[in-house]
């Protein structure tokens, strides 16, 4: 039995062990001195910690400091041999697959054409597996080289994505994480050079779907989940009916049967926009600018919409500075103007703040790669050394 003093001796040690290695993940290339400072912890300690580290490959060498007379310092760095991390993004027509080292250097990545449509689950693993050992073997990796893997799905999707995992989990012997696309999204987007300066925010994102969530305060820490999330919600009763199955959602609104609904109800002639077409947005964003009378009420009236569902949010969350995201591009300009102005006007008099619009953006294929940069993140996070 240990005595209390060296257990507790040993759990000290195993949380600067901890301590160390997010340094010279945050910091590398990294010198023993910079960790030494950083760490408040004496040198002998840093040292014993980094060799440690170094034999269990955590961490490696990466570089000699430019010399300044004397000794030249060794720059270290989390190690970029192997440990991986594999993302999936899987919709019916595509499987995006994303490979990166713990660095979240990009090992392979590829977008392939997958027929899942009408395949029994049992079949379609049995491709996806086929489809990742070409890969393993095209980058020289092992089915045992992934401390993680997460696929990511959009929300509402007809594939057995539970099923697929499984599968996939026999085949790589490791837990396989289950995600839809907006956390994965959001993630980068929070990563992303947009809103890294910011800390609250709403952020709203239009894949193939609305998502809406509110970040405040955060510590990278410890806290890397939203804080808030709203999916689908109803805005016009008895409205058109929204992919989640509910009428009058907002979702459908933005872009959607709702939007097309807007635009045939003000006289709109239906040249061959759909409600299913996933750039219905831009057809009559453009139309609108064009001076088509229908798209410029439709457009303002889906600007209502969204406005006061955004409004509501703000005045529960207290949080007034809006990300758009995924189908909303820098270039809607004029679209984020109106929104902001339309966004104010539901919002009380004397509103603690003027409500502003930040426009980002991410693409469906990102997804797969966020994934990577999440279970690292995450690999980390969940090492302990006692
Ligand atoms: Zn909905």
């Amino acid at each position: 039995m240990d005595s209390p003093r060296r257990r507790n001796n040993r759990l000290v040690r195993a949380q600067n062990t901890k301590k160390i290695l997010m340094l010279v993940k945050d910091h590398e290339p990294v010198s023993l001195e910079t960790l030494v400072r950083k760490s408040s912890l004496t040198y002998p300690t840093v040292l014993g910690i980094i060799k440690q580290l170094e034999s269990d490959s955590h961490v490696e060498r990466l570089a000699y400091a430019p010399t300044t007379g004397g000794r030249q310092a060794v720059l270290y760095g989390i190690s970029g041999i192997s440990r991986y991390v594999l993302g999936l993004h899987i919709n019916t027509e595509t499987i995006s697959i994303s490979i990166t080292n713990l660095r979240d250097g990009k090992i392979f990545q590829a977008t392939e054409p997958m027929h899942f449509q009408g395949l029994s689950t049992p079949e379609l693993a049995r491709s996806l597996v086929g489809l990742i050992g070409g890969i393993l073997s095209k980058t020289r990796l092992e089915n045992t080289s992934f401390v993680r893997v997460c696929i990511t799905h959009r929300d509402g999707t007809s594939l057995d994505i539970r099923g697929i995992g499984s599968a996939l989990e026999t085949f790589l012997s490791i837990p396989v994480k289950i995600l839809p696309d907006r956390i994965a999204l959001n993630y980068l987007e929070r990563q992303s050079y947009h809103i890294s300066s910011l800390s609250t925010y709403m952020f709203v994102l239009f894949e193939e779907e609305l998502s809406l969530t509110t970040y405040r305060g955060f510590d990278e820490r410890l806290d890397r989940l939203p804080s808030t999330h709203f999916g689908h919600m109803t805005m016009v009763i008895g409205g058109a009916t929204c992919v989640c199955s509910q009428r009058g959602c907002l979702c459908s609104y933005v872009n959607g049967e709702g939007l097309l609904k807007f635009y045939l109800d003000a006289g709109g002639e239906d040249q061959g926009v759909d409600g299913e077409s996933s750039d219905l947005f831009h057809r009559l964003l453009a139309a609108s600018y064009r001076g088509d009378r229908a798209a410029v009420i439709a457009i303002d009236r889906a600007i209502e919409v969204l406005a006061v569902a955004l409004a509501n949010v703000i005045k529960i969350e207290g949080v007034a500075t809006i990300v758009l995201s995924g189908i909303f591009n820098s270039t809607d300009v004029r679209y984020k103007m109106q929104l902001e102005q339309t966004v104010a006007n539901y919002l009380p008099k004397g509103f603690l703040e003027k409500p502003q619009i930040i426009l980002g953006t991410t693409t469906p294929n990102d997804s797969a790669f966020s994934a990577c940069l999440m279970m690292s993140a995450d690999y980390f996070e969940s090492l302990r050394f006692d």
